[in-house]
């Protein structure tokens, strides 16, 4: 990583190569923390560059199987071809689920902004029925409720997130209401679903979490972004099933944005920065 990298983003992002993520997950592992890897990128028009992308994932795939990790990967369908052609992202989506089925390792599908829900949800659900894949649903949609039910309906895995992307407030919920509506959508997936993961670092999501672990009798796996609460996820990790998010790459403009965006409140970044996130 050059200098500016580490100072803008190194709190967030493991580092550019496939061999530093893999370094950051074996470390993960002796915590019992499992890794959810992503390798940076989204936007891309240029079929050669989203196929460059699928090579980092074959190769991410073989390294985590080499080393036994007990992880996922997180990719974006925008990175992979979907602004592209039907023909490239189905292709390359295929590519990277067979490789990741044939290796036992899940793949997720993470959701971008909201023009591509559509597209997203229906390329999940294609290809549903190959398994070992899940797919994010955002909070803060309006249309989410009705998606999380019809995804369910065909036995689809979903990690829950309040969203971070900036919509319009005709589709999408402000910040108060986006939390009343992942605590509603949570206790849904306690009721509906047997293997959902709760993306979030609201302590009070987490806690109620557990309130409804013993009412449903269920255990939910949960998830954080790396160096937002790693401490946090630590203690979970001691008790349940805990994944980090671990980006890595050098497009690490948009997501690093995202991060600072939602830290924009001075406390939450003061605080953020004064507690150690080392692991
Ligand atoms: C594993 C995982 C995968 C994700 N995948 C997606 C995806 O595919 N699509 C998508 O749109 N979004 C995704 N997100 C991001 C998510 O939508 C939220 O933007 C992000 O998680 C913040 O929301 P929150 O639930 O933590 O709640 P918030 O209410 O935003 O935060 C709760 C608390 O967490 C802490 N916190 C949160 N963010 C920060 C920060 N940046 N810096 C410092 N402290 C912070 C603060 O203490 C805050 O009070 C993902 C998140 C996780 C954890």
């Amino acid at each position: 990583m050059s200098i500016l990298q580490k100072i803008l983003a190194g709190r967030w992002i493991v580092g550019t190569t496939v061999n530093e993520a893999i370094i950051t997950a074996v470390d993960l592992s002796k915590l019992r923390i499992n890794s959810m890897i992503n390798y940076l990128g989204e936007d891309t028009y240029k079929k050669e560059d989203a196929n460059q992308s699928v090579d980092i994932y074959l190769q991410l795939i073989k390294k985590l199987k080499q080393n036994n990790l007990n992880s996922s990967i997180a990719i974006k369908p925008t990175q992979l071809g979907l602004l592209v052609n039907k023909e490239t992202i189905n292709k390359n989506y295929l590519k990277i689920i067979k490789a990741a089925k044939k290796n036992n390792i899940f793949v997720w599908l993470d959701m971008e902004k909201y023009i591509y829900v559509n597209n997203t949800i229906s390329l999940y659900l294609k290809y549903n029925s190959l398994g070992n894949t899940g797919i994010c649903l955002q909070s803060y949609l309006k249309r989410t409720n009705s998606d999380l039910i019809k995804i369910l309906k065909h036995n689809g895995v979903i990690r829950l997130v309040k969203g971070a992307y900036t919509e319009s407030k005709s589709i999408s919920y402000d910040k108060k209401d986006s939390t009343k509506n992942y605590s509603h959508l949570m206790e849904y997936l306690f009721e509906k679903s047997d293997n959902f993961t709760l993306a979030t670092h609201d302590l009070n999501i987490i806690k109620s979490s557990f309130e409804l672990s013993k009412k449903y009798n269920k255990e939910p796996k949960y998830a954080m972004l790396y160096g937002i609460r790693n401490n946090l996820a630590k203690n979970i990790a001691k008790k349940h099933n805990m994944s980090l998010y671990l980006p890595f790459g050098e497009d690490w403009i948009s997501y690093s944005y995202r991060r600072l965006k939602e830290s924009s409140n001075f406390k939450l970044v003061l605080r953020s920065l004064l507690e150690n996130q080392k692991i």
